[in-house]
């Protein structure tokens, strides 16, 4: 991974280290801290706060995200074999797990994963051009369904989580966290608590009170049916607690 760009010095900050409690939801107290660019998060205070009823989607971008990850190192593989790993790290596939006690969905692939600077750059730093597009979309009344196409899809994970934590490897780097609770602030630091990935990547959705049908199997199973009809990758479905 390159170097953190400079827009990102004047634009983001390390803040207090003290931890922010949401709930019982508390941002890593040791984690460097950034604030999103504006945009993004006049964006997230929308998809926070909103009362759209088809909520479906956030899975729907979470799948085609994975995918583009999973193509990605696909392609990467075909001219050197050796990024794609052995084992179970050469599987390209995409596993969803429920839990239903912890109220926690978790979507997890063997994409490319994420460096650190590609967490800090990708997941809220660097507006894409459709990011205020998309907003001024939404205060007119559009149709937040619309969100992939302008390139900020990640961010309807907040329809149904107030914390998400995303787990990453690349082969380039450490295994990283990039952790938000959708409060103009978002943390990164280096995991030491979880699973090695291997390679990937893992969204951790802390759902909503009102977003527990996502913990349905049924509903899932119904879900990824749908959003995995035109996909070239495997996607399984465990429930943690079964
Ligand atoms: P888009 O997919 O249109 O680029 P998103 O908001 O869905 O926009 O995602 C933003 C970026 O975050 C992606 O372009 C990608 O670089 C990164 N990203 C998101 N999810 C993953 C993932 N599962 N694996 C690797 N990178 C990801
Ligand atoms: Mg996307």
């Amino acid at each position: 991974g390159g170097a953190i760009p400079d827009a990102l010095s004047t634009d983001s900050q390390v803040v207090e280290r003290e931890s922010e409690s949401v709930g019982q939801k508390t941002l890593r107290a040791h984690a460097q801290r950034f604030t999103f660019q504006a945009e993004v998060s006049r964006l997230m205070d929308i998809i926070v706060n909103s009362l759209y009823s088809n909520k479906d989607i956030f899975l729907r971008e979470l799948i085609s995200n994975a995918s583009d990850a999973l193509d990605k190192i696909r392609f990467l593989s075909l001219t050197d074999k050796s990024q794609l790993g052995e084992g179970d790290e050469s599987k390209l596939e995409i596993r969803i797990k429920l839990d239903k006690e912890k109220k926690l969905l978790s979507i997890r692939d063997r994409g490319i994963g994420m460096t650190k600077d590609e967490l800090i750059k990708n997941l809220g730093t660097i507006a894409k051009s459709g990011t205020s597009a998309f907003f001024e979309k939404m205060q007119s009344g559009g149709d937040l369904n619309l969100i992939g196409q302008f390139g900020v899809g990640f961010y309807s994970v907040y329809l149904v989580a107030d914390y998400v934590e995303v787990i990453s490897k690349n082969n380039e780097d450490k295994q990283y966290i990039w952790e938000s609770t959708a409060d103009g602030a978002f943390a990164v630091s280096e995991d030491e608590e979880n699973e090695p990935l291997g390679r990937g990547t893992e969204i951790k959705l802390h759902l909503k009170d009102d977003a527990a049908d996502y913990l349905e199997e049924s509903k899932l199973k119904e879900l990824v049916q749908k959003y995995s009809e035109f996909m070239n990758f495997p996607i399984y479905l465990w429930n943690s607690t079964e």
